[in-house]
């Protein structure tokens, strides 16, 4: 994708021989952000977890413009470790883009995503690779922190709104949406683009494009070095976001349902309003100064105008299919026919 390559100012992609070899079977992903003091640990802790299994991995670690010397530290943890691929995005972009980054640059059949600060534990990773290796019907697996270990009121309580509210949403159903420790089959990878805060909302994003998911208990761990960068500030911002995105799953391709839905919720109201003063006018009686009056024409005239929005916003979808170059469908291997039965 060419307006990446303008953000990254030190990608190991091209040089680095560790990318020229065969690709791995695993990509771990991790997006870093001022974390220096966690970084020797969690780099030694996913070469352990992983070089004692009998898949191949490298481990992507994107850094996303800390100014901490979080990037020098992975280079230079790097130059003893050649299945470590550092790269150094140009500024702070968010940990959307950063994960991006990384997914552009991941080789392996199998890829996982992680937190950079210890929280998740690479362990866990064995585990899940293990399941998407045997089990076919399952292209993504997601992380659930059944003993989260964060503040109850800044962090677990916006997250149980939103998972309540995301799973409402779209027919994704599970406890933890925001786990970091996911893993995936490579398709699905290759279908997200994630841009802003939409990493918030892989489950559901996956899904669109056909992902099969289940969710896995994994361990979680109080952040014990550096500082979470997301407060309760981020919280508001993550409450906007979630009206957007509910919006836009349910309704997207239907904007009209939306829209005109309301409108006409009060477009019929409002008629009936006029029908019924326009009924005691012809019966002789004045209705001049009636806030009745007001109240029919003031709902005729915004149902007319949420419709309308919806009609234009209908217009935007037909233009966005006829002319996006993004796939509108997906399709998967068939089954082989001695696992026919597999398939409900
Ligand atoms: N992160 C990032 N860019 C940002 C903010 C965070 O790459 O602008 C990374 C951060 O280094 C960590 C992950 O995203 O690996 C999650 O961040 P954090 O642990 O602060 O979030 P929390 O666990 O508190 O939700
Ligand atoms: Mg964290």
């Amino acid at each position: 994708m060419a307006s990446n390559t303008s953000m990254v100012l030190n990608d190991a992609t091209a040089a680095d021989p560790a990318s020229a070899g065969a690709a791995p079977d695993i990509s771990v992903v991790i997006p870093v952000y001022h974390e220096r003091e966690n970084l020797p640990d969690l780099v030694a802790r996913v070469g352990e977890a992983l070089g004692v299994t009998r898949w191949t991995f490298e481990l992507i670690c994107v850094d996303d413009g800390s100014r901490d010397g979080s990037a020098a530290l992975l280079a230079d943890l790097a130059r003893t470790r050649p299945w470590l691929r550092p790269v150094a995005l140009a500024r702070n972009y968010g940990q959307s883009t950063a994960l991006q980054a990384g997914f552009e640059r991941a080789r392996g059949r199998y890829i996982v995503t992680l937190d950079g600060d210890l929280q998740n534990d690479p362990l866990d990773i064995p585990a899940l690779i293990e399941r998407l290796e045997s089990d076919p019907d399952v292209d993504m697996i997601s992380g659930w922190r059944h003993q989260r270990q964060d503040k109850a009121l800044s962090r677990r309580l916006p997250s149980m709104l939103a998972n309540r509210l995301i799973s409402w949403a779209t027919d994704v159903r599970l406890h933890d949406y925001g786990c970091a420790l996911k893993a995936y089959r490579r398709e699905i990878i290759e279908r997200l683009h994630l841009y802003g805060e939409l990493h918030r909302f892989i489950p559901s994003l996956a899904r669109e494009v056909g992902a099969r998911i289940v969710e896995v208990p994994v361990r979680h761990h109080a952040r014990t070095r550096g500082q979470s960068k997301y407060g309760i500030d981020r919280t508001f911002r993550v409450i906007l976001d979630l009206v957007l995105i509910v919006f836009f799953l349910r309704y997207r391709q239907r904007p009209l349902h939306a829209f005109g839905g309301l409108g006409l919720w009060l477009l019929a109201p409002g008629a009936l309003i006029l029908l019924y003063l326009l009924g005691v006018k012809l019966a002789g009686e004045d209705i001049g100064a009636r806030p009745l009056l007001l109240a029919g024409v003031m709902m005729v005239l915004m149902g007319v105008q949420l419709i309308v929005a919806g009609l234009i916003g209908e217009l935007l979808v037909r233009i966005y299919h006829e002319g996006s170059a993004r796939p509108q469908y997906h399709t998967r291997a068939l089954p082989a026919p001695d696992a026919g039965e597999r398939q409900p």
